[in-house]
């Protein structure tokens, strides 16, 4: 049998065997259509829709009729930016956000150029940190939103979103954060982090692809993204995904029962990695910070002289699933915007490899992967035109 490591977390997460189960009565016997109130097994549906509601809810300390289900973390991005963007047109058609978002903001924000709005990318420092500062520096009488995203999905940062909500409630500006990295690896309470709107990802969190939420506090006001029926409090169109709600439900109640542990495990795996690659590697570059301000299952490296896409399919072949830059900006040749936002050049953002843990990586899978590393980037390097220039 070959061995298999699955690295790749901030991508997605295995389902947990509990979450699927808790998803398969609603695509058997309780099949019903939660709108349908006139007969049992509508209701049903209804009624346990209300309770998924209410544990992802509870969940991140929000009250149960803040919660929106969308259709996935891209999506909950979208409905924050679009939807606020011109719910508040009246207000003002300025946008803050950061260089560093997630292609969900970031392609939203764009399209909102083309279309009257301006928005604000705020660069980050070399460990891809935003500047409360600089937040505020940037906030004009005309500023009807900013979003900064919790946790970046590709180097880790985890950003100081409580001292920028502070800075938005001053200002009087809406703050939405992207948390769809930070479920499941950090503690996540609304009223604690201050935000007014916030997007989660079912996938992240050992739940199913194709599922997300929004909360949206009380009072704030958005238009629809998706026109339709009048599900979701005549908010967001589509016949519930009943069973992908179960899964979300369930994924993040587990996700919180073993908050604490995880993050405890995840770090020594993290540390281990990142240990291990700068003593066994040289040329090597850990990317994002170091310690706390670290999402606890990232790491990632850049290897000078060598290709990003190079070195996963060496380690595809020794059964190791990693990533480069990021999933989304595969395909293309640009390397990650969050790379180039930190200040690499592009001959070392090019390089770069992303490993993140989950809470099944054993320490074996560790070690494993520290033994056939290191003669992965040596022999990529035997072959770069680039160090034998440096080995000369
Ligand atoms: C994965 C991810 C998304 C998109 O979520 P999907 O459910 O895959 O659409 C958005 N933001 C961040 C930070 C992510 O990591």
């Amino acid at each position: 049998m070959s061995k298999s490591v699955y690295l790749d977390n901030n991508a997605t997460t295995y389902l947990k065997k509990e979450v699927f189960d808790a998803m398969i009565p609603y695509y058997t016997e309780h099949f019903g259509n939660a709108s349908s109130k006139f007969y049992e097994v509508g209701r049903v549906a209804e009624s346990a829709v209300l309770s998924f509601r209410e544990t992802v809810a509870k969940a991140i300390g929000a009250k149960t009729n803040e919660i929106y289900f969308t259709g996935s973390g891209c999506e909950a991005d979208n409905w924050a930016i679009k939807g606020i963007a011109n719910a508040y047109k009246e207000k003002g058609n300025h946008i803050i956000t950061s260089s560093i978002e997630h292609h969900a903001i970031l392609s939203s924000c764009e399209f909102l150029e083309k279309n009257g709005y301006r928005v604000t990318y705020l660069p980050v420092d070399e460990f891809g940190r935003v500047n409360p500062e600089d937040v505020e520096k940037a906030i004009t009488d005309k500023t009807i939103l900013i979003s900064i995203m919790t946790a970046n999905n590709e180097i880790g940062t985890i950003e100081p979103i409580k001292e920028i909500s502070q800075i938005a409630k001053k200002h009087k500006v809406l703050f939405h954060t992207d948390a769809v990295q930070a479920i499941g690896h950090m503690h996540i309470d609304v009223s604690e982090l201050g935000v007014d709107l916030l997007s989660m990802s079912a996938h992240k969190f050992h739940g199913p692809k194709g599922v997300g939420a929004l909360y949206i506090r009380n009072g704030v006001k958005i238009s629809n993204l998706i026109h339709g029926g009048g599900q979701e409090r005549g908010k967001r169109a589509a016949t519930e995904n009943v069973a992908g709600m179960a899964g979300i439900a369930k994924a993040i109640e587990l996700a919180n029962e073993n908050l604490d542990k995880n993050i405890l495990e995840m770090t020594k795996k993290r540390e281990k990695l990142i240990k291990g690659i700068s003593e066994r590697i040289p040329y090597c570059r850990l990317n994002g910070p170091v310690g706390e301000d670290r999402l606890c299952n990232n790491v990632n490296f850049s290897f000078k002289y060598i290709e990003g896409e190079s070195i996963l399919m060496m380690l595809d072949m020794k059964g190791v699933a990693a990533s480069s830059g990021s999933a989304c900006a595969s395909g293309s040749l640009d390397p990650s915007h969050v790379l180039l936002a930190i200040g690499l050049p592009h001959e070392i953002a090019h390089g770069s490899l992303r490993l993140s843990v989950g809470d099944d990586t054993t320490d074996e899978d560790i070690e494993y992967v520290l033994e056939v590393l290191p003669p992965i980037i040596e022999r990529l390097r035997m072959m770069s035109p680039l160090y034998e220039e440096v080995t000369k």
